[in-house]
C-alpha cells in the first residue's frame, strides 16, 4: 500500500519523525515507498519490520484508516462510491452481515464535514475504477462536495468505440503528419489501459487525451485538433492542477518538435525525453553492407537452422503468444538483461499490454505476425500504420534461446510492410534501457524523432 496523505497529515507525520523527503510535494502525496528491509519488494516507510506495526499508527492518514473500504470512482466517473477492496484477506473472511454493519458506521464518519472538506481539497484520495474493489454505495454526498467548485468538465473514460475519434482528431492536427511519433495512435495508448486509466475530454475545440496514474492524471498527447492550442493547453493546466494539487505529474507528454516554438513562446517549460526510433524500410529489409552485417548474419542463421517462415497472426495464436513472452521474461530475467528494477517494471506491465494488443488486434487496427518452429510459435510481432507510409511496430517478443529469430521476425514484418508501402519504420523510444538503445542502434536509424514534456513554470 502507498498511501496518500493530504498536506496536513504530511505535516503531523514528518512531527512525529518521519523525514520530509519522503513525500514529493508538500501538498498533498502519495509517500514514496522504501525498499523492504525484511524482504523482496517494497514497503511503507513508517512501517516497522521489526515489530510489524505502524510507526505513526495515531496518527495514520486518512487514506491508511478507511483501508480495507476503499474511496473510488464509479467506471463513468460521476459518483463516488465506497467500496471494500478484495485484496485485503481479512475482508475476505469477514462474514457478510459484519461488513453490513461496518458499511452503515464507514459511510456516515466519512460524510462527516471534516472528512468531506478533506476529500474535496484532496480529490486524489479516490481512486479510479476497479474490478477488485467491491461497490457497496454512492456516497452522494462527498460526490456533490468534490464536484462543486470544479471545472465543470467531465472526463469520459477511453473505450474501443473511441478508437475512430482519436484517429479523427490526430488526422487533422498540424505535426503529427510527417514523421509521426509512435504515441501519435489510438493502440499506442490503449493497450496500457491496466496500468493507466485513460480520460479524454472536449476543451475549446480540442480533443484532450488525459491519463491517470496513482501520481495524478496527466495530458498523454497535445490538444487535438484544428487552430492554436493556446487555450485548450491552458484548460488542461487549470483543469491537472485542480485534480493534482501541487504534484510534479502534471504535464503534457508526447509532444512532437513542431509544437515547441509556440508552446515556448506561451511561456511553458519545454525538455526532451527519449525520442522515437525512424529506419528506412528498405534499408531493414536489404540488411546490405558492412553496418548490417551482424543483423545479416543472425537473420541466415536463422534461416540456416530453422527454416521459419512469417505467417499472419491469427486470434487463435493468442495464448500460445502469451505463453511465449513468459518465457521470454523469464530468459531476459535468467540472462540479467532485466536486471534493473525499471526493466523489471517495465517487463511485469508489459504483460498486461501484450495480452490486450493480442486480445484486441483487429479492433485496435493491428497488424499481426507470428513465426512458428516445428509447430510452435516462436516469435511474434505487432504493429501499425502511422500514415500511409510509417508504420510502427509496438510490440516484438522472440525465443532468445534461438539465435536470429528476433532479427528474422523483425526483418520479415519490415518486408511486409514495405511491400504495402511503407517507406520508414517506427520503432518507438527505447525507454531509456541502454540494452533497448544498443540494441535500436544495431540496426542504424536513419532519424532520431525528438519528443517532448511541456510543464508549467514554477508558479
Ligand atoms: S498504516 Fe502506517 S505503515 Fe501502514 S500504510 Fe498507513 S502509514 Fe504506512
Amino acid at each position: 500500500m502507498r498511501p496518500f496523505f493530504t498536506s496536513d497529515e504530511i505535516r503531523a507525520a514528518v512531527a512525529a519523525g518521519l523525514t520530509p523527503d519522503l513525500f514529493p510535494t508538500t501538498d498533498g502525496t502519495q509517500i514514496n515507498l522504501i525498499p523492504n528491509p525484511a524482504g523482496e519488494g517494497y514497503i511503507c516507510p513508517a512501517f516497522d519490520s521489526e515489530t510489524s506495526h505502524c510507526r505513526i499508527y495515531e496518527i495514520r492518514p486518512l487514506d491508511c484508516r478507511l483501508y480495507p473500504f476503499a474511496l473510488m470512482w464509479d467506471a463513468e466517473r460521476t459518483h463516488v462510491l465506497l467500496g471494500w477492496d478484495t485484496k485485503c484477506p481479512y475482508m475476505r473472511e469477514a462474514p457478510s452481515s459484519l461488513v453490513d454493519q461496518a458499511v452503515d458506521a464507514v459511510a456516515q464518519w466519512i460524510e462527516a464535514d471534516e472528512r468531506v472538506d478533506a476529500l474535496a481539497q484532496n480529490p486524489r484520495l479516490i481512486g479510479r475504477f476497479q474490478d477488485d474493489v467491491i461497490a457497496l454505495r454512492t456516497l452522494e454526498r462527498v460526490t456533490e462536495r468534490v464536484q462543486r467548485g470544479q471545472t465543470r468538465i467531465r472526463r469520459q473514460t477511453l473505450s474501443i468505440q473511441d478508437r475512430g475519434r482519436i484517429e479523427a482528431a490526430l488526422a487533422v492536427t498540424a505535426g503529427f503528419q510527417e514523421a509521426p511519433l509512435a504515441a501519435a495512435s489510438f493502440a499506442y495508448h490503449y493497450i496500457w489501459k491496466h496500468r493507466l486509466t485513460y480520460t479524454w475530454a472536449e476543451l475549446q475545440g480540442h480533443l484532450c487525451l488525459f491519463a491517470e496514474s496513482p501520481d495524478g492524471i496527466f495530458l498523454a498527447l497535445p490538444p487535438l485538433g484544428e487552430g492554436p492550442i493556446d487555450q485548450p493547453t491552458a484548460e488542461a493546466f487549470r483543469l491537472m492542477r485542480e485534480w493534482n494539487g501541487d504534484s510534479s505529474v502534471t504535464r503534457m507528454d508526447n509532444v512532437p518538435e513542431s509544437f515547441v516554438p509556440a508552446l515556448r513562446a506561451l511561456g511553458y517549460a519545454v525538455r526532451e525525453k527519449e525520442p522515437d526510433y525512424l529506419y528506412a524500410a528498405a534499408e531493414l529489409v536489404d540488411l546490405a553492407g558492412d553496418a548490417y552485417r551482424s543483423p545479416r548474419a543472425a537473420c541466415n542463421r536463422f534461416v540456416r537452422e530453422y527454416g521459419g517462415v512469417l505467417e499472419p497472426y491469427d486470434a487463435r495464436d493468442q495464448t500460445a503468444c502469451v505463453s511465449l513472452f513468459r518465457e521470454w521474461r523469464e530468459q531476459k530475467l535468467g540472462t540479467g538483461s532485466g536486471s534493473d528494477e525499471w526493466a523489471n517494471a517495465l517487463l511485469d506491465d508489459a504483460l498486461g499490454a501484450h495480452e490486450t494488443a493480442l486480445s484486441a488486434h483487429s479492433e485496435l487496427g493491428l497488424t499481426g505476425a507470428v513465426v512458428r518452429v516445428g509447430g510452435r510459435i516462436r516469435a511474434y510481432t505487432m504493429g501499425l500504420w502511422l500514415n500511409q507510409s510509417v508504420f510502427c511496430i509496438l510490440l516484438e517478443v522472440a525465443d532468445r534461446d534461438m539465435v536470429g529469430a528476433g532479427a528474422f521476425v523483425f526483418r520479415e514484418f519490415c518486408r511486409q510492410a514495405l511491400a504495402k508501402g511503407a517507406c520508414w519504420i517506427n520503432t518507438m523510444d527505447d525507454s531509456g534501457l541502454p540494452s533497448l538503445a544498443k540494441a535500436k542502434r544495431w540496426y542504424h536509424p536513419a532519424r532520431l524523432l525528438p519528443n517532448y514534456v511541456v510543464t508549467e513554470l514554477r508558479r
